[in-house]
């Protein structure tokens, strides 16, 4: 297997800071490989350049995008994104991408799906991680993120396929989650789950051209109704429902003002703020979360007693509660 280990001659961190905070984007390509390696000394030096970099850019639009695969996601951000490059921002997509971190090959990682904003020289397209657990991934993308706002990208989309747990951890470390649906057969939305409209802050109905429009707009509408009876998540946003064309470059502008005028909402009245940090603390519980698994699953009492109190939990010989004591017992702490 090849290494993820950067290449060319090692950089100091202070060469590292300086290379992506005047946006070099071979430095920052390197960078952002070694935040996702998993060798811990790659990982400790990734937390000093975060270190070293923290306070540097300014804050970057952050937004989600999903919607299931065929919805047209790489075709709108390629017409969206170099529409925003056009007027002056500088742009990065990222890609989280749990079936590329299973199957190690990249759906998402395919820098010909947008072609235009692949020469672009005002963007920057990272593909999905393609080790890693579904929390690897996020947590490098979370990472990767402060990185491209030190090198001065303004705008930040995360793209992700609506496939497992992936739309709610993009949800969560998102300014903007905007989800994309297709009109079906009938009037009704395809592929969309329950769930994941809770979450979204917009739904665009894609490919709305030809004789298409009016089953888009027909979806659209049944959309609003489901929306309508929903709860709004925020007392400053109720999220809305429109129909575009990427194909034809239609409804890009009025969706790129409803974001502009979610960040203005939301910045007026501080939850934008208050979002950001609850994030934070979200992601910090996450972490702890994850290292205490692992601890855990490392630690000898627990890994050789696992295997057997699992294979008799299993067999209805001891309950799991039980199981659970001993395991806390020989990791060191009492059970509750
Ligand atoms: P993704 O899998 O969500 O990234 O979807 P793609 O962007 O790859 O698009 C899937 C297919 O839909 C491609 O064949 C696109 O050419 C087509 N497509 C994307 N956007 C539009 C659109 O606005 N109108 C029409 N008619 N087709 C589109």
């Amino acid at each position: 297997m090849a290494s993820k280990s950067p290449k060319g001659p090692e950089l100091s961190i202070e060469d590292y800071a300086a290379g992506v905070k005047r946006g070099d984007r071979a430095v920052l390509a390197r960078a952002i490989t070694l935040i996702e390696s998993n060798k811990p000394e790659h990982q400790a030096r990734a937390q000093e350049l975060l270190q070293a970099l923290l306070g540097s850019g300014g804050e970057a639009r952050r937004i989600g995008i999903t919607g299931p695969p065929g919805v047209g996601k790489s075709t709108m951000i390629d017409s969206l994104g170099t529409h925003l490059t056009a007027q002056g921002h500088r742009v990065a997509v990222l890609a989280v991408d749990p079936t590329s971190a299973r199957t190690g090959g990249s759906i998402l990682g395919d820098k010909t799906r947008m072609p235009r904003l692949a020469q672009d020289d005002a963007a920057f397209i990272r593909p999905s991680p393609t080790s890693g657990t579904l929390g690897g991934v996020t947590k490098t993308t979370r990472e990767t993120m402060g990185l491209l706002e030190a090198a001065g990208f303004d705008v930040v989309l995360v793209e992700t396929v609506g496939v497992g747990q992936s739309e709610t951890a993009v949800a969560g470390m998102v300014d903007f989650f905007l989800v994309l649906a297709l009109a079906g057969a009938g009037d009704e939305l395809q592929g969309i789950k329950k769930g994941v409209i809770e979450l979204a802050d917009m739904i665009a109905v894609t490919k709305a051209d030809g004789d298409n429009v009016a089953r888009a707009e027909a979806a659209a509408a049944e959309c609003r109704a489901a929306l309508h009876i929903l709860a709004a998540a925020s007392p400053d946003w109720q999220p809305p429902v429109i129909t575009i064309s990427a194909k034809e470059n239609a409804g890009l502008d009025e969706l790129w003002g409803l974001i502009e005028a979610h960040r203005q909402a939301l910045s007026k009245s501080g939850e934008l703020a208050a979002k950001r940090r609850g994030q934070a603390v979200q992601w910090m519980h996450e972490m702890v979360r994850t290292r205490l698994e692992r601890a855990f699953r490392a630690h000898r009492g627990v890994a050789g007693l696992l295997p057997r109190l699992e294979a008799r939990v299993r067999a209805g010989e001891l309950t799991p509660s039980l199981a659970v004591a001993e395991l806390m017992k020989a990791f060191g702490l009492e059970s509750e």
